[in-house]
Parts: C-alpha cells; structure tokens; sequence
C-alpha cells in the first residue's frame, strides 16, 4: 500500500495526495445515519481512508487510477463528491479517497439547445446559482441542495423536489465524460443530441452506479428557462388514501405539478402542526393562464376526493424550512432519539397496503418509536413513499428496522430504494430486488473493474 501512495505522491506531487490524519478524519463518514450514531450519539472513532487524493483535472483522476490499478495489492478507491450520501456509498474505510471537489469548473452554458457543460465535482448549489443568474435552472433540487456535487447525483440516480414536472436525473443527464477503473478516459457519446437510438444507451450503465464502474468528470444535461409563473398552496383530508386518490387522479389526467408532498397525519402534525393528512402543491410555467388553468382544474380533482383548501401558507412554511437539515437532526437528537430515512417507490394499487404494512412492520421493532411518511415524486403508475422512523439509538434496532422495512417493501411489490441507491445499508437486498439479473450487473463489473479498485468495500457488492 505505502508503494502505491508513494508512486501516486511522486506522480501528482505532495498537495494532491493527502495522508495527515486530522484531513482524513474528515472523510471518515457520509451522511449515513448509522455512521452518524455511531460517531455523534456513541462517540466512536470512526475508521479513516488510507489517503485522499484530490485530482485538479481529469488527466491527475486518470493517472491515480492508472497508478493504482497498475499495483500488485489492490487498494479500493471510493470516489467522493459532497459526501452526502445517506446510504455508506461514500465511506471509506481501508480505502484510498479520490475527492473530485476542485474538478468544479461550469464549462459553457448553451442557451439555444439549453444545454450545459459542468465538471463532476461541482457543487449543484454553485451550478444552479450561476444557471439562475443567466434566468435557467437545472429544475433538479434535493434536499441536499448545499451539499451534493454533480457527479455524486448522477452516480446515485438522484431525484429532486420538482421531479414530478422535470424529472429525475436520468432524463437531465445528456452525455457523461468518465475515467474507466484502468485509467482510460472517454465521453460517451460523440455528439449531444436530444435522443439516439445507436444501440443501448451506455448513460444508464453510470448513472446510478455509485462509483463502481468508473469516474464520472464531466457531464453534459439539459436545463429549462428559470418558470415565470407559479400557483401554490395546501389541502387537508379526512385520510390519507384520499389524498393518494387525489394524486393518482392528477397524474393520469396529466395535470402535472411541480411539487406535490402528501403528509400523513404524523409527519404534517411535526412538520405544520396540522393533525391531518396534508398536501402541499405547486404548478409553474411560463404563462399565467396556462398556470391558473392547470390550478382549476387540480382544484376540483383534489377536492372530489376530499381535499380542504387551507391556504398558501404551508407551502411558503416548506419552501422556507426545506433545507435545514442540521435543525431536523438537532430535534431529532434533543429527545434523546435516532432517525432513518426509507424511500420506497410502488404502483398506486399496492400504495395503500405498502404504507400500511410498512408502519406496522416497523412498530413491532423493540425501540422504534415513530413512522411517519409523504408520498412525492409522481408518476402516472406511482409514486414514492418517504418514510422517516425515529428510534432509540441502538445498532440492534438499526438492522432490525432496516431488515423489516426491506423484506416488508419487497413483499409488497415495492422497490426498496427510489432515489437514495444502494450503498452499505441496502447492498444485501439488492439481489432479492435485481433476481437473476444481478449477475448482468457483476459480469459487467468485472467487464470494466476486473481487480475490483472502485467501490468494492463499501457498495451495492459490498460483501455481507
Ligand atoms: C440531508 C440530505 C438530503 C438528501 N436529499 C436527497 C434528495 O432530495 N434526493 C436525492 O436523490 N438524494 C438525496 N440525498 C442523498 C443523495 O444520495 C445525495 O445527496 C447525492 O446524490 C449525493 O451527492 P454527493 O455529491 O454528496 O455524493 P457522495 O455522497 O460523495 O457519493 C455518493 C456515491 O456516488 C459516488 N460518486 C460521487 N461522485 C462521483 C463521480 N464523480 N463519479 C462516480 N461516482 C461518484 C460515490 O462514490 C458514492 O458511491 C440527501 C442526502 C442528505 C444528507
């Protein structure tokens, strides 16, 4: 290992490959909340990556791999965006850090064919900033808003707030340059084109592939002029199931919003302080008429299942708080609690019982003391179900949960991630969810990685 840091030392010079102990400290966990327990509620110490080797073009991210996957012992490389994900996908312990933050670099913003050209490591906050600044917008804002970079979106297959309008990241991703395990560099595609039908489409085989077939350094997606015109504003119902109707309802008519958050009556009394199921809804565009014509007519669809309008003022409630991610956990942590975060996606037939089965399943757990969920991002056949459970903090009642809220989701017809990926915590259901089709995605691995370099100790084949 210490040859293979001291020729990466030799190659990049001393400032790119970093070893002090107080720097790899840093790096020593992502958002995965059970990290977090372990290193906040447990005071642990949590393992360090061996290195961190921070590339300032694609051409150093070629020569670490190439230096890396040249040597006798194979070191395992995680590559690390804003390391945000809430899954392990980013930990790195045993393993050289490749931190993609200084290949940050907006490369052109096309306006004609809205298109831009961005740097992997670029955070979305500072894209999005600029984008906005020239009256476009990627329209792609998770919560995680202030800290995901562009590559680590991609590489989760990510969805953002206005995902029912825009979609999610695959449909933004146009073209990706990646470095490939053995150091070789490559776009894609040759050209951007709307669409092409030249065979299987090689975006799919990165986006959503947590660093493990390769490094993506730039990447080519769509963006919308900055929307002109936006309607917004709340519902209450009497059940849950009713404002699950109302959605469905929305989405075959093609009455499409922007944002749609259903609360169920527990999340909606800690979020608003309303004791009811709660929708919160917005419509955009780019003409008034056609925002105010697509607002009636959801008007009349939410409340012929039920739905009471309750104003604008939740919604302005959420656009303000949506991000304030450090006070949830703060809350969290003041009653003495632990929390995870389960998004599932299912059809709107299986949507009630998956609910239902979910919070049941979970409460029988020793220690579990709240499930509450919303219902966002929709689809005209579903729609993702995000629960949030609160628990004693505890590494027994961790896995139990999560082994409940896998097989439950499964049995169900549920697919056990909608958009935060796979990483640590789920890697063990993936099989149960890919069937036979896991071994596609192996022999694919070994296609590219061989040796096994990226991402191997810590995600979707991360060994039980
Ligand atoms: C508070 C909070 C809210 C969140 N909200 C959302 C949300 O609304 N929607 C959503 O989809 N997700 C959400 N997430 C999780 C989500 O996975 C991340 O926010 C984001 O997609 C990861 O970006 P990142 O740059 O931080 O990646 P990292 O955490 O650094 O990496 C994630 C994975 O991608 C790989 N990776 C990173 N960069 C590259 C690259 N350039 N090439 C290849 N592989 C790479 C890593 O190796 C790792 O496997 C949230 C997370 C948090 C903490």
């Amino acid at each position: 290992m210490q040859d293979v840091i001291n020729k990466l030392v030799n190659a990049l010079g001393p400032s790119k490959v970093i070893t002090s102990t107080d720097v790899l400290r840093r790096y020593s966990r992502d958002f995965w909340p059970l990290l977090m327990m372990r290193e906040q509620v447990f005071n642990e110490e949590l393992p360090r990556p061996l290195a961190v080797i921070i590339p300032s073009s694609v051409n150093d991210v070629s020569t670490a791999l190439r230096i890396i996957n040249g040597g006798n012992d194979v070191v395992p490389v995680v590559v690390y965006g804003g390391g945000s994900s809430v899954t392990g996908a980013s930990y790195s312990a045993d393993s050289i850090i490749i931190d993609m933050s200084r290949l940050n670099k907006i490369i052109s913003i096309d306006g004609r064919d809205l298109l831009i050209t961005v740097e992997a490591g670029a955070r979305l906050r500072d894209v999005e900033g600029k984008l906005n600044e020239m009256g476009y917008s990627l329209r792609h804002i998770p919560q995680s808003f202030n800290y995901a970079t562009i590559g680590g979106l991609i590489a989760t297959m990510s969805s953002g707030q206005y995902s029912t309008l825009y979609g999610n990241i695959e449909d933004i991703v146009v073209n990706l340059e990646v470095v490939l395990p053995n150091g070789e560099v490559t776009w894609l595609r040759s050209n951007n084109v709307p669409r092409a039908s030249t065979g299987p489409s090689l975006k799919y085989l990165f986006i959503g592939s947590e660093g493990m077939l390769g490094i993506i350094t730039k990447a080519v997606l769509r963006i919308v002029p900055l929307p002109t015109s936006t309607i917004y504003g709340a519902y209450r119902f009497d059940s849950f199931e009713q404002g699950i109707e109302s959605l469905r309802e929305l989405m075959i008519k093609r009455i499409t919003p922007a944002v749609a958050r259903l609360y169920d009556g527990n999340e909606a009394t800690l979020r608003f302080g309303v004791d009811k199921p709660l929708l919160i809804i917005s419509f955009e565009g780019y003409y008034d008429d056609l925002v105010k014509a697509l607002w009636r007519r959801a008007d009349e669809i939410v409340k012929g299942h039920g739905g009471e309008y309750v104003g604008s003022r939740y919604f302005e409630d959420w656009l303000r708080t949506r991000f304030n991610v450090e006070e949830e956990i703060e809350m969290v942590r003041r009653y003495g609690l632990w929390f995870d975060t389960i998004e599932v996606s299912t059809t709107w037939s299986r949507i009630n019982q998956l609910y239902r089965d979910f919070r049941e399943s979970l409460f029988r757990v020793n220690g579990v003391v709240g499930v509450m969920a919303h219902i966002s991002h929709l689809y005209i056949n579903g729609a993702c179900i995000y629960f949030t459970v609160l628990f004693k903090p505890d590494v027994n009642t961790y896995w139990e949960l999560w082994s409940r809220a896998m097989e439950i989701t499964l049995r169900d017809g549920g697919s056990i991630s909608h958009h935060h990926g796979i990483g640590i915590v789920r890697s063990r259901w993936l099989g149960h969810e890919l069937g036979n089709a896991i071994n596609i995605l192996r022999a694919i691995k070994d296609a590219l990685d061989n040796k096994g370099v990226l991402n191997t100790k810590n995600g979707m084949f991360f060994p039980d």
